[in-house]
Protein backbone atom coordinates (compact mmCIF):
# COMPACT_ATOMS: atom_id res chain seq x y z
CA UNK A 1 0.00 0.00 0.00
CA UNK A 2 1.21 3.44 -0.20
CA UNK A 3 0.34 6.89 2.01
CA UNK A 4 1.34 10.42 0.97
CA UNK A 5 3.34 12.99 3.38
CA UNK A 6 3.20 16.81 2.92
CA UNK A 7 6.85 17.50 4.18
CA UNK A 8 7.40 21.40 5.34
CA UNK A 9 10.98 22.17 4.98
CA UNK A 10 13.72 21.63 2.36
CA UNK A 11 15.31 19.61 4.75
CA UNK A 12 13.43 17.92 7.15
CA UNK A 13 13.16 14.80 8.67
CA UNK A 14 9.20 13.18 9.74
CA UNK A 15 8.32 10.41 11.70
CA UNK A 16 6.37 7.55 9.49
CA UNK A 17 6.38 4.74 12.38
CA UNK A 18 2.54 4.56 12.74
CA UNK A 19 1.48 4.75 9.08
CA UNK A 20 4.26 2.23 8.35
CA UNK A 21 2.38 0.04 11.34
CA UNK A 22 -1.04 0.62 10.24
CA UNK A 23 0.02 -0.73 6.58
CA UNK A 24 1.64 -3.86 8.33
CA UNK A 25 -1.10 -6.83 7.00
CA UNK A 26 -2.52 -8.12 10.54
CA UNK A 27 -2.57 -11.52 9.01
CA UNK A 28 1.42 -11.99 8.51
CA UNK A 29 3.08 -13.06 12.06
CA UNK A 30 6.46 -13.50 10.42
CA UNK A 31 8.03 -11.84 7.06
CA UNK A 32 9.60 -8.64 6.23
CA UNK A 33 8.42 -5.09 5.57
CA UNK A 34 9.87 -2.67 3.20
CA UNK A 35 9.50 0.96 3.29
CA UNK A 36 10.43 2.42 0.28
CA UNK A 37 9.70 6.08 -1.54
CA UNK A 38 9.95 6.58 -5.67
CA UNK A 39 12.03 9.83 -5.32
CA UNK A 40 16.00 10.61 -6.18
CA UNK A 41 15.63 13.82 -3.54
CA UNK A 42 14.08 12.03 -0.13
CA UNK A 43 14.91 8.98 1.70
CA UNK A 44 14.28 6.61 4.35
CA UNK A 45 15.87 5.56 7.54
CA UNK A 46 15.81 3.90 10.69
CA UNK A 47 16.41 6.12 13.79
CA UNK A 48 15.67 7.86 17.53
CA UNK A 49 12.74 10.31 16.74
CA UNK A 50 14.28 12.78 19.29
CA UNK A 51 13.88 16.76 18.59
CA UNK A 52 17.42 17.59 18.76
CA UNK A 53 18.77 14.39 16.75
CA UNK A 54 16.91 15.40 14.16
CA UNK A 55 18.53 18.96 14.59
CA UNK A 56 21.50 17.40 14.34
CA UNK A 57 21.05 14.91 11.42
CA UNK A 58 19.70 17.81 9.41
CA UNK A 59 23.01 19.75 10.41
CA UNK A 60 25.09 16.60 9.64
CA UNK A 61 23.59 16.51 6.11
CA UNK A 62 24.49 19.99 5.47
CA UNK A 63 27.41 20.09 6.39
CA UNK A 64 28.18 16.37 4.59
CA UNK A 65 27.06 18.19 1.86
CA UNK A 66 27.41 21.85 0.49
CA UNK A 67 24.36 23.24 -0.77
CA UNK A 68 26.10 24.45 -3.86
CA UNK A 69 29.34 24.05 -6.26
CA UNK A 70 27.88 20.83 -8.00
CA UNK A 71 27.42 20.13 -11.60
CA UNK A 72 23.53 18.66 -12.16
CA UNK A 73 23.03 22.14 -10.26
CA UNK A 74 23.18 23.67 -13.64
CA UNK A 75 19.96 21.61 -14.51
CA UNK A 76 17.60 22.23 -11.71
CA UNK A 77 19.64 23.66 -8.74
CA UNK A 78 19.32 20.70 -6.28
CA UNK A 79 22.73 18.03 -6.66
CA UNK A 80 22.66 18.34 -2.44
CA UNK A 81 19.21 17.45 -2.37
CA UNK A 82 20.13 14.36 -4.75
CA UNK A 83 23.65 13.54 -3.41
CA UNK A 84 22.23 13.97 0.34
CA UNK A 85 19.00 11.18 -0.45
CA UNK A 86 21.68 9.08 -1.92
CA UNK A 87 23.92 8.86 1.31
CA UNK A 88 20.69 7.26 3.17
CA UNK A 89 19.18 5.45 0.20
CA UNK A 90 15.65 5.19 -0.72
CA UNK A 91 14.61 2.45 1.34
CA UNK A 92 14.43 0.22 5.05
CA UNK A 93 13.79 -3.26 5.86
CA UNK A 94 12.14 -4.14 9.04
CA UNK A 95 11.62 -7.74 10.56
CA UNK A 96 7.97 -8.75 11.01
CA UNK A 97 7.62 -10.54 14.44
CA UNK A 98 4.55 -12.11 15.96
CA UNK A 99 2.62 -9.97 13.85
CA UNK A 100 4.71 -6.41 14.61
CA UNK A 101 7.38 -4.53 13.40
CA UNK A 102 10.41 -5.80 15.43
CA UNK A 103 12.21 -2.42 15.82
CA UNK A 104 14.73 -1.63 18.47
CA UNK A 105 12.70 0.36 21.46
CA UNK A 106 14.68 3.79 20.07
CA UNK A 107 14.03 2.81 16.53
CA UNK A 108 11.60 5.11 14.29
CA UNK A 109 11.01 4.87 10.69
CA UNK A 110 11.71 8.42 9.37
CA UNK A 111 11.35 9.40 5.85
CA UNK A 112 14.36 11.88 5.27
CA UNK A 113 13.59 15.32 3.39
CA UNK A 114 16.16 17.05 0.92
CA UNK A 115 14.22 18.83 -1.45
CA UNK A 116 11.28 20.19 0.06
CA UNK A 117 8.38 20.85 0.42
CA UNK A 118 6.92 18.21 -1.23
CA UNK A 119 4.76 15.51 -1.59
CA UNK A 120 6.47 12.89 -0.93
CA UNK A 121 4.66 9.16 -1.71
CA UNK A 122 5.85 6.17 0.66
CA UNK A 123 5.22 2.81 -0.41
CA UNK A 124 4.56 -0.52 2.21
CA UNK A 125 5.56 -3.91 0.76
CA UNK A 126 4.92 -6.79 3.69
CA UNK A 127 5.67 -10.32 2.56
CA UNK A 128 5.21 -13.25 4.61
CA UNK A 129 7.96 -15.54 5.43
CA UNK A 130 7.76 -18.41 4.08
CA UNK A 131 8.59 -20.95 6.40
CA UNK A 132 6.31 -19.33 8.88
ZN1 LIG B 1 17.71 17.42 -9.84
Amino acid sequence: MEFTVETEKRLTTVDLTDRVRDAVASDIDRGLCTVFVAHTTAAVLLQEDEDRLRTDLENFFSELVPDEGHAHDELDGNADSHLRASVVGPSVTIPIENGSLAMGTWQSVLLAEFDGPRTRTVSVTTVRDGAE
